[in-house]
């Protein structure tokens, strides 16, 4: 049940739809014409006058104008690339990817040649590459071997309306070397008007403003607050499919679990439909979508049939899906918090601000009239939708932006050139824990260990796990599960009609409760045994393209392990070592069993449970360290293995104390506010 409550603003355009391209002989022309249809062309001149006569320049221009494919190529044309490198940096990886891949194309160039993109663990490039897309957390990586950027002539700060981490910090940096450095250009580009902040913040910057073209959008809530947004936005795309005109459909849903979830009953339910019914084909995106299936979406749709693209908050603004009419937004994404009380992070999902509702609205009026069916009521979208969604530099952790800036030689980070500085509490949790990891010293200088783990581009907490094999001669194995983890949750493989089997399947690799940790290692080496066979893991229901990426991430890990100078050293049969190791980087992550079965963390008190997928799950440690916490029922540690108490000690006696770790049943009601249950 939907009501229409508004139209969107549309400035309609009258030479609005791209003409075709009949007489182009070649795909590259046929391109290059396309390239002429993009709202940006008839600025280029302008534009690139623009970015002659001013360092620094904030654009702002429509998701879809040609923003990201259209200025490095503008710049490249015009010379730039002569004097460096164009760098693009862009939130998300799956977005550096394909843009490049869509103007090595439009270049008639192969990827990685003049056009590259860089991310983490995939470095697509070359001598030649002149036009570099990447993640901006590559180029704050990049900063450590290239302090002021010497090699580019010009960085585009793209999507900086997305306010990632990274990006937030990049602004400081690059507004920092363009003051020296005055022939290195400056673009910041954004997709939503907001414009005015960033110019304030590079000292009043000219903003070019690139007019879109976009058409009304009719927005329709739902009459009630649905109970099942998924269940909610199956329907809905089923019904637009069987009623509405053609046109293709763009659906948000929080993560690639939801996303196979839709995929699979939507195909389910359309089977039944009938041969009267067009088809309609299901596309998913989302940020491990292997690449080959990425460029699907970009696909045109067959005459007669209808798309339907299920992806994340990727489709807001980085990456535009053309001829999408119609648009399903359940009102939700995925978005990480942090507690600098508990120094707990979470990836929770939440409702989206009022900002991104009418970005994803907008989705569907780019090239036509559209519609956009919000699964939510009016009220609630004016009531509890908060206007911006809070910058990443305010919810998150930062011990890895604190370990990169000192690495920097940046120390006085509270007078760092922060847009919008970090709460302050965060700032000192993030100082602590690097402490912690002996990663800084009690001045807040980097250390030895803090300079080789600043070398590894992980969290501080692999960083220090792989820093601390050196001393348990076991780097061989560390690499490996860090490797492994890295990879995050996609090693096991467990289809619907065959969970039975693969569970047997997984069990063979955790026998004797070795812990999760072990049994990823397990995995590893087998498929090295087997000479990386992917027969193999099919017989052992594990993702070959995830163990392949896994070989990929630990031959780099290798790579560092020798710039670090730390020796590669086998121990296999030392369980304990290996255990260790991974203590040293994770001692915050303890946590002790309680009468009640449940676990609670050591320091910080919080009641947390073993996550079912744990081949420790029946097992029940006493005293285990999780990788990490994920909240779904329940809070859950995932990836957990068993630890011996005095290790703590042992291992961080500035951060436990023998009474933290003391196993009688005596002990004390936990430090804090008690706010975790009590269940002893
Ligand atoms: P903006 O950055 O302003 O949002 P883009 O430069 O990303 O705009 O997009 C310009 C055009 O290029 C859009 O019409 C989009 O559909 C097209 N495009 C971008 N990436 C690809 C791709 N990988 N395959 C096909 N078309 C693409
Ligand atoms: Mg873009």
């Amino acid at each position: 049940d939907f009501i229409k409550e508004s139209v969107m603003d549309g400035i309609q355009d009258e030479d609005a739809m791209p003409p075709e391209s009949p007489g182009a002989s070649s795909a590259k022309s046929m391109l290059q014409d396309e390239r002429k249809t993009l709202p940006i062309y008839p600025y280029r001149e302008e534009l690139l006058q623009a970015i002659n006569d001013h360092q620094v320049i904030v654009i702002v221009g429509e998701t879809g104008s040609g923003k990201t494919t259209q200025i490095p190529q503008y710049l490249h044309e015009a010379g730039y690339t002569k004097r460096g490198k164009v760098g693009c940096t862009q939130p998300r990886r799956v977005a550096a990817m394909s843009v490049s891949a869509r103007v090595a194309q439009e270049m008639g160039v192969k990827l990685g040649h003049e056009v590259g993109y860089s991310i983490r663990f995939e470095d697509c490039t070359s001598e030649k590459t002149v036009l570099k897309y990447m993640t901006d957390g590559m180029l704050l990586r990049e900063f450590l071997g290239e302090p002021d950027l010497a090699s580019y002539s010009v960085v585009m700060v793209d999507e900086a309306h997305e306010r990632t981490l990274s990006t937030d910090i990049l602004f400081g940096l690059v507004k920092d070397i363009a003051r020296f450095r005055k022939d290195l250009k400056l673009l910041i580009s954004s997709a939503t008007l907001d414009a005015e902040k960033f110019s304030d913040y590079f000292d009043s910057a000219p903003i070019f403003k690139i007019p879109g073209r976009r058409y009304p959008v009719d927005i329709h809530f739902t009459t009630a607050p649905e109970a099942d947004y998924i269940d909610a936005a199956i329907v809905t795309v089923l019904q637009i499919h069987v009623i509405q005109p053609p046109g293709d459909i763009l659906v948000f849903l929080t993560g690639q679990e939801e996303i196979e979830t839709v995929d699979e009953i939507l195909k389910h339910r359309t089977r039944g439909l009938g041969t009267k019914i067009a088809e309609l084909i299901i596309c998913p995106i989302y940020a491990n979508l292997p690449t080959e299936l990425q460029a699907k979406i970009f696909e045109p749709t067959p005459e007669g049939a209808r798309k339907v693209v299920l992806a994340t908050n990727i489709a807001e603004t980085s990456l535009t899906i053309d001829g999408i009419k119609y648009v399903v937004d359940p009102g939700f994404c995925k978005i990480k918090s942090y507690n600098p009380r508990t120094g707990m992070e979470s990836l929770l999902v939440n409702p989206i601000s009022k900002a991104s509702a009418m970005q994803r609205a907008g989705r569907s009026g780019r090239t036509g009239p559209g519609k956009c069916f919000r699964l939510y009521t009016a009220y609630n979208y004016h009531h509890d939708l908060e206007d911006n969604t809070v910058p990443e530099i305010q919810r998150t952790n930062l011990a890895n932006v604190v370990l990169t800036l000192k690495s920097l030689g940046i120390h006085d980070l509270v007078n760092f050139d922060f847009m919008d500085p970090p709460p302050s509490e965060a700032l000192l949790k993030a100082l602590e824990q690097l402490f912690a990891l002996s990663a800084l010293n009690s001045r807040g200088e980097l250390t030895k260990v803090g300079r080789r783990m600043a070398e590894f581009p992980l969290d501080p907490m692999l960083s220090k796990m792989i820093v601390a094999s050196e001393k348990y001669k076991c780097s061989e194995e560390v690499i490996s599960i860090a490797a492994m983890l890295s990879v995050g949750n996609s090693i096991f493989y467990r289809p619907k009609d065959k969970q039975v089997h693969a569970d047997n399947a997984r069990k063979n690799f955790h026998s004797g409760f070795v812990g999760d940790h072990i049994a990823l290692l397990n995995v590893y080496n087998c498929w090295k045994e087997t000479d990386f066979s992917t027969q193999w893991c099919y017989e052992n229901y594990i993702q070959v393209r995830s163990m392949k990426r896994a070989r990929d991430i630990r031959d780099q890990l290798e790579g560092l392990l020798e710039r670090v100078e730390i020796e590669p050293t086998s121990n296999p049969g030392d369980l304990d070592a290996i255990k260790k190791a991974i203590t040293s980087g994770f001692f915050h992550h303890s946590a002790k069993l309680q009468k009640s079965g449940a676990y609670r963390t050591v320091k910080n008190p919080q009641t947390v449970h073993i996550h079912p997928s744990s081949g420790l799950a029946e097992y029940h440690p006493r005293w285990v360290i999780y990788h990490e916490l994920v909240l779904t029922t329940k809070e859950y540690m995932r990836q957990v293995i068993e630890l011996k108490p005095d290790w703590l000690v042992e291992i961080a006696p500035h951060y436990y104390q023998l009474k933290d770790v003391e196993d009688s049943g005596t002990k004390k009601l936990p430090r804090g506010e008690g706010r975790a249950e009590m269940t002893q």
